[in-house]
């Protein structure tokens, strides 16, 4: 019940009582004028009845002293006096008017009925003593009769005296007590309006303001301390209080809401941050074993609720080989063809889920079936690697998207920065490489000579080196043009760098000029490759423009360490030995002299 309604009974309630209160003071007030005119009546009975009797002694009186003195002067007083007095019938209209009742006027009339016979009686003897009869007079006035009748009047009015007093005893008794009553009623009532607009003071206050308004206070003061564990009550009257506090639950949601969105936007801002870091690490990455290690660091920071992977692709072997994993992911092969994921064939996110028909990843194994991500990294069309996640924690729809949007941004830097090394490291290729045969330049000939010495001596491996030199090379230009030319370098390339697969490298020096480095050949093994390799290049048959070109013919320098000298020496020793095949006749493979591994470089 609301407090107004609470208040509005109390107030009419009290209204009842204090109306009834005042009706009974009235009736108090009426009774206790019932007992004035009660008392009032009683005086009037008792004046006129004391007239009464006084008239009759007044007139004997009167009659005695004539009777007695002759005095005429008593006769005029009672002559004047008995005109005076009123009617029987009048005196008893008078007492009836005044209220009372018909057995008093009876003895009333009685009393007045002997009065006047005693009045007779006195002009009797007055008429008597006018007479002259003297005795008679007095005789009829002293006489014991006359006495006797007297006191019978008196003893009757006495009588109605009596019968008057009685009655009106009784009244004013009466009067009194109904006064008293109604007075006690109407002080019981003022004292019950009283306790009633107490108890409804106490109640209104205390319980239904004072303790809840306390309560409230309390988790006000809490929760503008931004303490959102205060817990409002849930008081279920409907009432003011209520109405404060379901707006504190609201304030309190609201609150609960604000915080919640302040440490989405907190996550929000670390993340980013984190991001942004990573972004920064990545491009400072000179290699693909940077890029990877920058990963491996940041992404479970930045993804804590993902284990996964990341896959580059191997280009050579058409695979993706993971690069590194974080949080341990259960599901997804360390190796497999892109063809085995469908985001890489699709070259969109792929998030097969629960709920909605979709097919899985052909590169996941494992028993636990967790929803997967895979996210491509692409670089102009091309896939060049793979992020792959698991999601083991259950989330809202809210929650996720935010984090898949973090995934996407993050397989975009990483992509990016893929991309990148990927071209620096096309560009450096191309730096290094011939663009006519493919083979390494002399640059690149260049590092890698000097890598396999420090190899082959921190090893005590041994180190071989084949210069090669087409014969007449000139006349190929010259006869059939510098494309025809062309043709004969690439063929010839091609033998050289198809001879030694991953056992040694070759390189095009330049012109029609090639070195050979076969790390770990001992000379002899050197010297029955370069055997096979002059085989391969006279069985050459090249054609240009549907002619054939002449035989293809090379002379061969072999040098080897450490049969020839210093390791350091090894080119021109190799070098040194082509001079000599070219100068015997070419078409030859010449084994480098001791003494040619001592000639100046
Ligand atoms: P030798 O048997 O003594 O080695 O004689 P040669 O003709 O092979 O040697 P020479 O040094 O006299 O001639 C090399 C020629 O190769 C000169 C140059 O015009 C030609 N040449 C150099 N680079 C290229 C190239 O990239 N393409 C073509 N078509 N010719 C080239
Ligand atoms: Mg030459
Ligand atoms: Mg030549």
């Amino acid at each position: 019940m609301r407090l107004s309604t609470i208040t509005n009974w109390a107030y009419g309630a009290t209204v009842l009582l204090t109306l009834a209160s005042g009706t009974t003071m009235l009736f108090a007030s009426g009774a206790e004028q019932r007992e004035r005119a009660a008392v009032a009546q009683r005086a009037s009975f008792d004046q006129l009845t004391s007239t009464l009797e006084e008239d009759v002694y007044r007139l004997t009186e009167q009659a005695r002293g004539y009777v007695i003195s002759g005095d005429p002067s008593h006769l005029v007083v009672y002559r004047r006096e008995k005109e005076a007095l009123r009617s029987v019938e009048d005196r008893i209209r008078h007492l009836k008017d005044a209220g009372a009742n018909e057995n008093e006027l009876n003895a009333l009339r009685q009393a007045i009925q002997w009065s006047d016979a005693l009045s007779d009686e006195q002009d009797v003897a007055i008429k008597a003593a006018q007479s002259g009869d003297d005795k008679t007079a007095r005789t009829i006035l002293f006489g014991d009769e006359y006495g006797r009748e007297l006191d019978r009047v008196a003893a009757q009015v006495g009588r109605f005296q009596y019968m008057l007093d009685h009655r009106t005893d009784t009244a004013v008794q009466g009067a009194t007590d109904s006064a008293r009553q109604w007075r006690t009623m109407s002080e019981i009532m003022l004292g019950v309006t009283a306790l009633l607009f107490l108890c409804v003071l106490y109640f209104v206050l205390k319980q239904r303001i004072l303790h809840p308004v306390v309560r409230l206070s309390d988790v006000v003061t809490r929760l503008a301390a931004q303490d959102f564990a205060a817990i409002p009550p849930d008081f279920p009257q409907v009432d003011e209080i209520g109405d404060m506090a379901q707006a504190i639950r609201i304030f309190r949601e609201n609150g609960l809401e604000r915080q919640r969105l302040e440490q989405e936007r907190d996550v929000d801002r670390t993340m980013r941050d984190l991001l942004s870091r990573m972004t920064q690490r990545l491009q400072g990455c000179d290699s693909t074993a940077d890029l990877v290690e920058v990963v491996r660091r940041f992404t479970p920071e930045i993804t804590p609720d993902f284990p996964g992977r990341l896959y580059i692709h191997d280009i050579r072997r058409n695979m993706m080989l993971q690069a590194c994993d974080w949080l341990d992911p259960k599901q997804s092969r360390n190796d497999f063809p892109a063809s085995a994921c469908w985001a890489l064939r699709r070259g969109q996110v792929h998030k097969p889920r629960g709920g909605m028909v979709d097919i899985a990843c052909e590169h996941l194994e494992g028993e636990t079936a967790v929803p997967t991500i895979c996210i491509p990294l692409a670089a102009q069309g091309e896939s060049i690697g793979l992020l792959y996640f698991e999601q083991t924690r259950e989330m809202d729809a809210e929650h996720l998207d935010r984090a898949e949007k973090y995934l996407e941004m993050l397989a975009e830097n990483i992509g990016l920065a893929l991309a990148n090394l990927r071209l620096r490291d096309a560009l450096r290729e191309m730096a290094m490489a011939d663009a006519l045969t493919g083979l390494p330049n002399r640059r690149h000939f260049d590092a890698m000579f000097e890598a396999l010495v420090d190899e082959a001596e921190r090893n005590h491996a041994p180190l071989a080196c084949l210069m090669v030199d087409i014969d007449h090379f000139k006349r190929f230009n010259d006869s059939y043009g510098h494309d025809a030319g062309d043709a004969v370098l690439r063929a010839v390339g091609a033998v050289l760098g198809d001879s030694l697969r991953e056992q040694g490298f070759a390189f095009r020096l330049g012109g029609e000029e090639f070195v050979l480095l076969m790390p770990g050949f001992t000379l002899e093994q050197a010297l029955a490759r370069s055997a096979q390799i002059q085989q391969r290049i006279r069985d050459l048959r090249v054609e240009h423009r549907g002619q054939e070109l002449g035989p293809i013919t090379a002379s061969f320098g072999l040098a080897a360490w450490p049969d020839h000298g210093a390791v350091t020496r090894l080119v021109t020793t190799a070098d040194a030995a082509l001079l000599r095949a070219k100068g015997e006749g070419r078409d030859q493979i010449m084994v480098a002299t001791a003494r040619e591994g001592l000639l100046p470089g």
